[in-house]
């Protein structure tokens, strides 16, 4: 496949009106936002954050007293802070230098207002690069800089990488000799796969997107040899608007579940007609007080250096 060098993607190679819901950012994070509030994403997040994340951190110490972290596709930066505070914690009064790649500038923006309003920062120094993974991998590999990194997480963001063992390996490469690299995703037992495994070929998933779960990265990291643990991150994702003709964040949703702009609007019926019975499959959802929830189990992925 060939890799992508800007964001957001320009070109697109989709034979019928739908294009991928990555060629309209504001759309893709107006769905993403909403995605958030209907779903208990970063609840679950904090929970593997307040539970298991200070045991796997205690091994990156080995004494030091100023920690370099990595966040790739970082977004607006709510879990990337809740996770500096647990290393905050672990590591008292030590100085955190915190790098972020990140493409899209709105996303910066709302990591850096979140920044200024956040107590307790004061150790902390922020450098956030505006680009997409493998920029800057390029940008790595053009200053042949070699630091390295106690703490890398990619974060619900290899989906949008052309190619995800090798973006996986070069982060890897990364990793100071007691660092760890967190990678999170959706599981392969959740609503998504199954969506997903079924529905590819229809819908955009080309070089910008793709439909993998932390089973593919499981199934790669075996085959390297490297060591993970692996955790079930369980979460829940309400989509009863989505059941109700012309409801706003109904469609809104709907291009998110589809990773299609105005899915509603462009998807031919009969492809429509089927998703919509699909979703209400056990595989995808169940019905609760009136309420259709969708499976969104995450799984978290520590690999070690
Ligand atoms: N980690 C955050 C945001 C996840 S959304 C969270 O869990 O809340 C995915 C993020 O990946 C978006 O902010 C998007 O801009 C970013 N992204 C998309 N393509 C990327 C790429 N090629 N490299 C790095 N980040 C990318």
């Amino acid at each position: 496949m060939p890799l992508r060098s800007s964001y957001p993607p320009s070109k697109l190679d989709m034979a019928s009106s739908m294009k991928t819901l990555l060629s309209d950012e504001s759309r893709y994070l107006k769905s993403f936002n909403l995605f958030l509030d209907r779903s208990t994403e970063h609840k679950c997040m904090q929970v593997f954050i307040d539970e298991i994340l200070p045991g796997e951190l205690a091994s990156i110490g080995d004494g030091k007293c100023s920690f370099n972290v990595l966040g790739v596709g970082s977004g607006a930066g709510a879990v990337d802070l809740q996770m500096l505070s647990k290393l905050q914690l672990k590591y008292p009064g030590a100085s955190v230098n915190n790098e972020i790649v990140e493409p899209s500038s709105e996303q910066i923006h709302n990591y850096k207002v979140l920044v200024a309003k956040t107590p307790n920062l004061e150790n902390v120094s922020f450098n956030w690069n505006k680009m997409t993974s493998s920029e800057y991998e390029n940008h790595v590999k053009e200053n042949k800089e070699n630091k390295t990194f106690d703490f890398i997480h990619m974060i619900q963001m290899l989906y949008y990488v052309s190619d995800p063992a090798a973006t996986i390996k070069f982060f890897h490469s990364l990793l100071g000799p007691k660092g760890k690299l967190l990678i999170i995703l959706v599981s392969g037992t959740s609503g998504w796969s199954h969506l997903w495994k079924t529905f590819k070929h229809q819908l955009c998933f080309n070089e910008f997107s793709q439909y993998i779960t932390t089973q593919d990265i499981k199934e790669y990291l075996d085959s390297t040899g490297l060591k993970y643990q692996h955790y079930d991150l369980p979460s829940y994702l309400d989509i009863t608007e989505c059941f109700t003709e012309g409801d706003e964040k109904g469609e809104l949703l709907m291009d998110f579940l589809t990773e299609t702009c105005e899915f509603n609007k462009t998807a031919p019926p009969d492809l429509k007609a089927k998703i919509m019975s699909f979703l209400r499959q056990p595989e995808c959802t169940t019905e609760k007080d009136g309420k259709i929830i969708f499976n969104n189990t995450l799984g978290a992925i520590m690999v070690e250096p």
